[in-house]
């Protein structure tokens, strides 16, 4: 039987590295074998997100993600109100 290289995907949080479906010590992360297999199941997992530039991000509940979230974000529009003065800072 000879050894062969094996190409796999795995998809991997880009803020704490977690391999998707390792989420626990017993867990091994599901390898894919193509990366379009592997966005296509951590797009539909609600804990997971994919983003439109190809980042993946569990939604752990910590500062790190919610800042990963936030960055993500467009910025806040400026309140314009009619008949406003806008003050010089
Ligand atoms: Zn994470």
């Amino acid at each position: 039987m000879p050894i062969k290289t094996v190409t796999r995907y795995v998809a991997e949080c880009d803020v704490c590295g977690t391999a998707y479906g390792s989420d626990s010590a017993f867990e091994r992360a599901i390898h894919f074998t193509t990366r379009e297999d592997a966005v296509d199941l951590v797009h539909d997992d609600p804990e997971w997100l994919v983003t439109t530039d190809g980042r993946v991000i569990c939604l752990l509940d910590d500062d790190a993600h919610q800042a990963a979230l936030d960055a993500l974000m467009p910025p806040a529009p400026a309140a314009v109100c009619d008949g406003q003065t806008a003050l010089d800072f």
